[in-house]
């Protein structure tokens, strides 16, 4: 059950389960029909959340944001797996670890703040 759990199988299933659980305990167990809608909303507003949250994650990385909603919201927690795992650091791939200093012209890593040869600081490596 919690291996197959998703917000999928929850809105597929939910609704099921919702019906069959009104229609046994026709009355006095109401209660149960809302508390069970209710975990629903929480589950999709959560989701919807965390489906966002990608889409601004992958906009920043400079992927393909639409995507990614997609991806998530169809694969879930899998698809947000997948995300964290491939997902490119802020600005983009980077083609190459090392870029020139400005300042002496010598090599130094992409990241770098400041030039190891001059020490020369760096506000930004864009
Ligand atoms: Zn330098």
């Amino acid at each position: 059950m919690i291996s197959t759990f998703s917000p999928c199988n929850v809105f597929l299933l939910g609704p099921l389960i919702a019906a069959s659980l009104f229609s046994s305990y026709s009355s006095g167990f109401e209660w149960l029909f809302l508390v069970f809608i209710c975990i629903m909303l929480v589950v999709l507003i959560v989701w919807i959340a965390v489906a966002y949250w990608v889409y601004k994650d992958a906009k920043k990385r400079n992927e393909n944001a639409v995507l990614w909603l997609v991806i998530v919201l169809v694969a879930s927690w899998l698809g947000l797996l997948l995300w964290f795992v491939l997902r490119p650091p802020i600005g983009g791939r980077k083609t190459t670890s090392l870029r020139y200093c400005p300042n002496c012209g010598r090599e130094i890593l992409f990241d770098a703040n400041f030039c190891s040869y001059c020490g020369k600081k760096f506000d930004s490596y864009l």
